[in-house]
C-alpha cells in the first residue's frame, strides 16, 4: 500500500518551513532544502567560516528551522518536533530526495525557477515518488512541460494556506496527466494524516479560494467607491456581520500584503481570456498607489491601517482614500448592522444585514450578489462541484458559509429573481436548476444531502468517518437528554455523551447526565464516547453557580456540588464499559477532570488542555488533585521518590499551565501512553467510537478500585511549598497565589502524613473538597471568580 514515510520540502521560506513543521506534527520526517548562500553574514565572518562550510551552505534551512520554534502562533505542535526536520541545500543534498516518498516544491512563485527545479528533481525521481507544488496560482501543466510522462503521472498541485498548521484548506490540483490513483491517495492522506479539508481544484489561475476571494475583494473596493464608503465602514459590513472573519476586507489585505495581493490579482488578469473578467481583476488605482508608496500592510508598518502611539495610547488609524492621509476611525452606526449583531447564526446574521434596508445593507447586497453570480459562473471551470467551492471559501478564507450555502440561506429563488430584476445575468445552469423546480442548491433526498451536478442532484461527498452529532439528533438518535447534555446513539453499540450547556460549562445537569449515561451504557452499549462539536470541549465547572453559593455563604450547596462532581467522575472511572473522551480546543478545569476520569483520551490536534482553577482562586475540585496524585504514584516504581514528578505537576497546576496542542497535552503528564492525538477534527468522534469498540473487543475490564495510593506526605508537601515560596520570592506569583499553592501542595502530597504513606482515594477526595471549600470562603477568590465571569480573563490579585 502506498504510504508517505519520509518527505522532502524544497524551499524553506514562509510556507516551506511551516509545511515541514506540519509534517513533523504528524510524525513524518523531512529534508528541508534551500539555495546555497552567495555571501557570508557578519557573524559567519567573525567565526572564520568560509562559503564552503556546511553550516553556511545549509544556513537558509537551518535558520528557518530555528525560527519555527519561536514563531507565534506556533507552527509545531511541540517545539522539540523540529528534530524531525533535517536541513540541507540544493547543491549537496538534492540526491537525498531519492530516499523519500513525497517531494513538495515550495520555492519562489515564478514559473521558470519552478520548471528548472522540477527538471533537476526528475534526475533523482523513481517510480512511485509523488512530486507536488505548493504554487498559489501558476499552471500545474505548464510546470511539467518537458518532463517524462511517468514523472507527469506522479505530479500534482498541493496548495496549503498560510499558516499551514491552522488553515484547514488543502487544494489538490491534478494536472492533465496525473494518475487518478495518486489524486485519490493525496486526498485521503491530506484528510486523514494531515488533518486538512481537501478540495479538488482544476488547473486554472489561482485555483478556487484565491480566485473567488480575490474577485470578492476587488468587487468590494469597486462597490465601495461607487457608493462613497470609507475603509472602516466596509470592514464593519464585510466582517462577522456577513459571516466572515473580523479582519473583513482591508485588514485582510494588510495581513496578506498589498504586493502579494496585486501579484495574485495580476496572475488572474494575465491568464484569463474573457475581457470582462480581465477588467474585473484590474487592480484599482488606490491599491496601486499603496504599492508604489510601499505601504504594503502589516509587514511595512502601514497599509489601509496604521498602528500609532498617541499620548501614550495605542491607536489604529485608518487611511482616508480621498486624501491618502491617516485619520482616526469613525464609529459606524447602522440599523442593518445592529440587526445583524442581534441575529443568531451565520445565515441569520447575513440575512439580517442584507435585508436591513439602509445604505449599508445595499452595499453588502451589491457585493454579495456579484460574488454569488461569479462563483456560479466558475462552476465547471475552477472546480467540478459547488461543494468544493463552498468548502474552499470556508476553509481557506474562514467564511462561515460558502457562496452557495449563503445563497441557499438567503433563498435561492427570491435571490435569483432579485438579481435578474437588477440586471445581472445568471449562468444558464442556475436558471435551468430553478426552472426544474428546485428551491435550493443543497437539498435533502431520502435523508441524504444532494447538490446539482450537471443539472442532476447528486450526493454531497462526505469523507468516511465524519460523524455529525446535530444530524444524528435530528434523525431521532437521542437516548436521553437534559438542558446541559444529550446521550446520542452513534450506532454499532456506542453512545456519545455531548455537552451543550453555555460554553459547555459543567453544572449539575451535566453531572446528572454523566451518571445516567454510564448507567445506560453499562446496560445497553459496548462503551461511551464523551465528545461534542461545540466551539470548545468544556471551559470548566459552571462558575456562576459556585460564585452565587459562595457569595451567599451557602457552603452546604458547594459541598454537595463537589460531592456530586466526585460521584460523576468515579462513575466514569469505574464504568464497566470503556469511556473514551475526545476533547477539542479549550479543555479546562472540569473538562480536564472529565478526561482524567475516562478510560482513554483522544485529544484533537488543537486542544488547549489545563487545570487552570488557581486562575479563579481555587484548586481542582472535581477529582483533578486526586487523579494527579494517583497518576504520579503510578508513574514511578514502588520505592522511587515521588516528589520530582509531583513537583512538575504541582507547578503546572499552580501556574495554570495550558497546553498549546493535543500533542503537548500528552506530554504534560496527565495522559497515558495509549492516549493519542486525532489530527483531523472531523474524524475525532469516529476515532473515539472505533477506540471504544476496539477496547470492548479486547475484553475491557474496569480498573480495580484504587484502595491505596502512595503519597509524598508532609516532607513532599514541605518541598512543594518551598518551591512555591521560591516563585513568590522571585516575584513570579502573588501573595494570594502562594496561599492557594500551599493548599494545593497540602492536597497533592496527601496532607500531614509520613512520606510514602498509603491513603485511600476517598481520603484524597476529602482533602480536595475541604481545600476547595475553604478557598471559596475567601474574598480574593470571589474577586477572581467575578473578574473571570466579567472579562473572561484571570485576575492576579
Ligand atoms: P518565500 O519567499 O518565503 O520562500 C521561498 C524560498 O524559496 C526561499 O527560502 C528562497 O531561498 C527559495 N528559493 C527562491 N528561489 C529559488 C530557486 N530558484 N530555487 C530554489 N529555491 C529558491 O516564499 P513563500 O511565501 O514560502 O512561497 C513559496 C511558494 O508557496 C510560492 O509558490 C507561493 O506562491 C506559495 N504559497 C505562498 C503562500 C503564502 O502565504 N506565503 C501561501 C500559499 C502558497
Amino acid at each position: 500500500m502506498r504510504q508517505i514515510r519520509r518527505a522532502a520540502v524544497i524551499g524553506s521560506g514562509v510556507m516551506g518551513a511551516q509545511i515541514a513543521a506540519h509534517l513533523a506534527n504528524v510524525g513524518i520526517p523531512s529534508l528541508l532544502l534551500d539555495l546555497v548562500p552567495q555571501a557570508l553574514t557578519a557573524e559567519e565572518q567573525k567565526k572564520g567560516l568560509s562559503l564552503d562550510h556546511p553550516a553556511v551552505r545549509n544556513r537558509l534551512a537551518t535558520e528557518a528551522i530555528r525560527r519555527l520554534q519561536k514563531m507565534s502562533p506556533a507552527p509545531l505542535f511541540r517545539a522539540d518536533y523540529a528534530k524531525l526536520i533535517t536541513p540541507g541545500n540544493l547543491e549537496d543534498d538534492l540526491h537525498r530526495i531519492a530516499e523519500v516518498d513525497w517531494v513538495i516544491e515550495v520555492i519562489v512563485e515564478s514559473l521558470e525557477p519552478k520548471r528548472q527545479l522540477l527538471e533537476r528533481i526528475e534526475q533523482y525521481w523513481h517510480e512511485g515518488m509523488i512530486v507536488s507544488t505548493n504554487t498559489s496560482g501558476i499552471s500545474i501543466n505548464a510546470m511539467v512541460e518537458g518532463r517524462s510522462e511517468a514523472f507527469r503521472r506522479h505530479f500534482l498541485g498541493t496548495h496549503f494556506f498560510n499558516p499551514p498548521r491552522y488553515m484547514k484548506l488543502l487544494e489538490v490540483i491534478p494536472g492533465r496527466d496525473t494518475d487518478p490513483a495518486i489524486v485519490e491517495f493525496m486526498r485521503g492522506f491530506g484528510t486523514e494524516r494531515l488533518g486538512k479539508g481537501v478540495v479538488l481544484a482544476k488547473d486554472t489561475p489561482n485555483f478556487i479560494a484565491n480566485r473567488i476571494g480575490t474577485y470578492g475583494l476587488l468587487v468590494t473596493v469597486e462597490e465601495m467607491q461607487k457608493g462613497g464608503f470609507t475603509v472602516e465602514e466596509v470592514d464593519a459590513i464585510t466582517g462577522p456581520a456577513l459571516g466572515r472573519p473580523k479582519s473583513a476586507t482591508f485588514r485582510t489585505l494588510d495581513l496578506v500584503g498589498i504586493d502579494t495581493f496585486v501579484h495574485v490579482a495580476n496572475n488572474v488578469r494575465e491568464n484569463v481570456t474573457d475581457p470582462a473578467e480581465q477588467r474585473a481583476f484590474e487592480v484599482p488605482a488606490a491599491i496601486q498607489k499603496l504599492l508604489e508608496l510601499g505601504w504594503l500592510g502589516e509587514k511595512s508598518g502601514q497599509g489601509f491601517y496604521k498602528r500609532v502611539k498617541q499620548n501614550g495610547q495605542r491607536q489604529i488609524l485608518v487611511l482616508d482614500l480621498d486624501t491618502f492621509e491617516y485619520r482616526e476611525q469613525k464609529k459606524v452606526a447602522s440599523a442593518a448592522l445592529e440587526a445583524s449583531k442581534q441575529a443568531k447564526g451565520a445565515a441569520g446574521k447575513a440575512k439580517a444585514l442584507l435585508q436591513g434596508g439602509d445604505r449599508y445593507a445595499e452595499l453588502a447586497w451589491n457585493i454579495v450578489k456579484r460574488v454569488l453570480v461569479y462563483s456560479a459562473e466558475k462552476v465547471g471551470e475552477i472546480a467540478d462541484t459547488i461543494q468544493d467551492i463552498d468548502a474552499a471559501m470556508r476553509w481557506g478564507f474562514n467564511w462561515d458559509l460558502g457562496p452557495f450555502e449563503l445563497w441557499d440561506a438567503l433563498g435561492l429563488v427570491q435571490t435569483a429573481e432579485r438579481m435578474q430584476a437588477e440586471g445581472l445575468q445568471l449562468p444558464q445552469w442556475v436558471k435551468d436548476w430553478i426552472a426544474a423546480g428546485h428551491r435550493a442548491f443543497y437539498e435533502k433526498q431520502d435523508g441524504k444531502l444532494t447538490m446539482p451536478v450537471n443539472g442532476k442532484p447528486e450526493p454531497v461527498r462526505v469523507p468516511a468517518g465524519v460523524i455529525d452529532l446535530a444530524a444524528l439528533k435530528k434523525a431521532g438518535k437521542v437516548i436521553a437528554q437534559n438542558t446541559g447534555a444529550s446521550l446520542i446513539d452513534l450506532g454499532d453499540g456506542v453512545a456519545c455523551l455531548e455537552f451543550h450547556s453555555q460554553n459547555n460549562a459543567i453544572g449539575p445537569d451535566i453531572l446528572t447526565m454523566i451518571e445516567k449515561s454510564v448507567a445506560i451504557a453499562e446496560k445497553d452499549f459496548a462503551g461511551l464516547v464523551i465528545a461534542n462539536q461545540g466551539k470548545n470541549f468544556c471551559v470548566g465547572a459552571n462558575l456562576v453557580l459556585i460564585l452565587m453559593a459562595a457569595q451567599e455563604g451557602d457552603w452546604d450547596e458547594i459541598d454537595l456540588s463537589i460531592r456530586q462532581f466526585h460521584r460523576a467522575m468515579l462513575a466514569l472511572r469505574y464504568s464497566q464499559v470503556p469511556v473514551v473522551a475526545a476533547p477539542h480546543r479549550m479543555t479546562l478545569g472540569g473538562g480536564v477532570e472529565v478526561c482524567l476520569a475516562s478510560s482513554r483520551v483522544l485529544p484533537a490536534a488543537e486542544t488547549y488542555f489545563g487545570l487552570v482553577e488557581v486562575g479563579v482562586g481555587v484548586i481542582p475540585g472535581g477529582g483533578g488533585c486526586k487523579e494527579t496524585a494517583r497518576r504520579v504514584a503510578e508513574s514511578v516504581g514502588p520505592e522511587d521518590d515521588l516528589v520530582p514528578v509531583l513537583a512538575r505537576m504541582f507547578q503546572a497546576i499552580g501556574t495554570a499551565k495550558v497546553s498549546t496542542s493535543g500533542a503537548e497535552a500528552l506530554a504534560m503528564g496527565w495522559l497515558r501512553e495509549a492516549d493519542r492525538v486525532v489530527v483531523n477534527d472531523d474524524l475525532r468522534i469516529s476515532a473515539a467510537k472505533a477506540e471504544v469498540l476496539r477496547m470492548a473487543e479486547l475484553g475491557y475490564t474496569a480498573p480495580p478500585k484504587a484502595k491505596e495510593i502512595r503519597v509524598a506526605g508532609r516532607d513532599g508537601k514541605a518541598t512543594l511549598q518551598m518551591a512555591a515560596r521560591g516563585m513568590w520570592n522571585g516575584g513570579y506569583i502573588t501573595d494570594y497565589d502562594l496561599h492557594i499553592a500551599y493548599k494545593l501542595a497540602h492536597v497533592l502530597a496527601g496532607g500531614d502524613v509520613p512520606a510514602g504513606s498509603y491513603v485511600s482515594e476517598d481520603y484524597l477526595l476529602d482533602l480536595e473538597r475541604e481545600a476547595f471549600l475553604s478557598l471559596c470562603g475567601e474574598p480574593k477568590t470571589i474577586q477572581r471568580m467575578q473578574h473571570m465571569l466579567a472579562t473572561g480573563k484571570p485576575l492576579r490579585n
